[in-house]
């Protein structure tokens, strides 16, 4: 999808960004905030007077913050305002310095080097020639907003060049050991001059980066995504019987369509990978689901353990359990997917069979990024209950597209999930995340009471809309270039 965006040079893509209005909020926003935001767009635009709006990454398919910037770039330039993207073409050694990075400021020593001298070497020799290209293009005065610590050490230079530099970081946790200390040790000599850093919560803002300049900015989701477009109920039926998650056959003259993000119309083809022990669930069968990376930080053995829990209390009201992941057979560079994903299947093998026939492990195709992500719509749409234990957890975007379409959600009190739901409000809340007795028993408070699944869910999808979507994102952003006096 993005071959035809690419222009290729040196040390950075470019990626073509698309085009939204505005005005499109107005269909989840409601009038008077989108006329509002248009105003505020419209004075961003004159304050900027001409200037280009850069914003630096390092993968332009795949992860949150790809996600995120391809929907608020399209409605920055929508608005009118210069909006680039560029991607750094790093090599391994450069990714594998950053990974490390990456894990020492979640306070853990990822494959345990040293972060010294040749790290410091091989990180400085890839964004050197990235900063003399990306310096040759940018003007004075050009805002740059590089993300996360992949381009850190792109700011020295772009400063001396005259632009205004950001600096968002997308990884937190609000750890505090030698690994993170490490991490910042190694980042801060980029940042020192940076006159301004984003963090997702107050909690992951560093003490180096703590003195006046940091700005909190939380994630957002897309509304018009194929993740999180609305799909009649018709179209999710006939997605979900086609792929193998509920039985079919679909229902007669369903279409499993989507809009993809240039607006033509996508259908769902690829079946899904399921492991069970006997049928698909019915269209009927109440479905407690959890969609996440195969990664033991999001503990599925321990959410299938707690499903049994609740099944052996004979109260999951005709339940079954959905966990979906990616296909891991495709992802080649994620071997630890893979391995989780194994552990998952023989943990499952160990369940006696009448928790195993109702408990469906499934790899979703991810060959089209966007028929995944129409398939985790229908998911999230059909499920009875949204499950995230995560034992830790940066912000927590499966929670919030849950929420976004009105599910009412188990999730674990970790990371930026506490800063979404507030227990027994928009949520039902696991204060101690390896609970299995107060796991099994918040999915039955919701799977037993109708009405207070259906209240907690409307909660979550009108804070979703308050908090959680492009359009206060693209405020706030707004907001800090007034407070930067940019
Ligand atoms: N996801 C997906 N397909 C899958 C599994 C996950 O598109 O098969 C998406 C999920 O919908 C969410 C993202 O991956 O948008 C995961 O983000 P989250 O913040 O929940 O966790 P992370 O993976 O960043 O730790």
């Amino acid at each position: 999808m993005c071959a035809r965006g690419l222009v290729a040079v040196t040390h950075l893509d470019e990626i073509r960004v698309g085009v939204r209005r505005v005005e499109n909020f107005a269909a989840v926003m409601g009038e008077a905030p989108t006329r509002a935001a248009l105003r505020t767009a419209a004075s961003l635009k004159r304050r900027l007077d001409g200037r280009v709006l850069w914003n630096v990454n390092s993968t332009a398919v795949g992860g949150g913050v790809a996600e995120m910037l391809r929907p608020l770039l399209a409605f920055s330039r929508g608005a009118g305002i210069d909006t680039r993207w560029m991607v750094l073409r790093g090599n391994p050694a450069f990714f594998r310095v950053t990974k490390r990075l990456h894990h020492a400021l979640h306070g853990s020593a990822g494959d345990g080097s040293p972060l010294g001298e040749q790290a410091r070497a091989i990180y400085e020799k890839t964004l050197s020639g990235a900063a003399l290209e990306l310096v040759a293009r940018v003007k004075r005065g050009d805002v740059v907003l590089l993300h996360d610590p992949q381009t850190a050490g792109l700011a020295p230079a772009l400063q001396r060049a005259g632009a205004h530099v950001i600096w968002r970081c997308h990884v937190g946790d609000h750890a505090r050991n030698d690994q993170v200390e490490r991490g910042w040790t190694f980042l801060f000599p980029y940042l020192k001059e940076v006159p301004a850093f984003v963090f997702s919560r107050e909690s992951y803002v560093p003490s180096y980066c703590d003195h006046g300049k940091s700005h909190v900015i939380q994630p957002s989701i897309d509304a018009f995504s194929p993740k999180n477009q609305e799909l009649d109920l018709d179209t999710v039926r006939c997605i979900l019987a086609d792929v193998g998650l509920v039985e079919g056959p679909p229902p007669p003259g369903a279409a499993c369509t989507f809009r993809r993000e240039d607006d033509t119309p996508g259908r769902v083809e690829r079946r899904a990978d399921v492991v069970r022990h006997g049928r698909a669930p019915s269209w009927e069968t109440p479905l407690v689901v959890q969609v996440s990376r195969w990664d033991l930080l999001k503990d599925p053995i321990g959410v299938m353990l707690g499903f049994a829990t609740l099944l052996e209390s004979g109260n999951a009201h005709g339940a079954e359990l959905v966990l979906a992941g990616p296909d891991v057979l495709a992802v080649a560079d994620d071997p630890e997917g893979a391995e989780v994903y194994d552990r998952v299947v023989a943990a499952w093998r160990t369940l006696p069979e009448m928790v195993r026939a109702r408990v469906h492990l499934a790899c979703l195709p991810t060959a089209d990024v966007e028929e995944n992500a129409a398939i985790v719509n229908a998911l999230q749409r059909h499920a009875t209950v949204v499950v995230q234990k995560s034992l830790q957890e940066g912000f927590g975007l499966t929670v919030t597209e849950a929420m976004w379409k009105g599910r009412p959600v188990v999730a674990s009190a970790v990371g930026g999930i506490q800063d979404q739901i507030e227990d027994g409000v928009h949520g039902l809340l696991l204060a101690d995340p390896g609970d299995r007795r107060a796991f099994a028993s918040a999915l039955q408070r919701l799977l037993e009471d109708g009405e207070l699944a259906r209240r907690i869910g409307a909660a979550a999808r009108e804070r979703v809309r308050e908090r959680f979507l492009g359009m206060r994102h693209l405020l706030q952003y707004a907001r800090l270039f007034e407070i930067l006096q940019l």
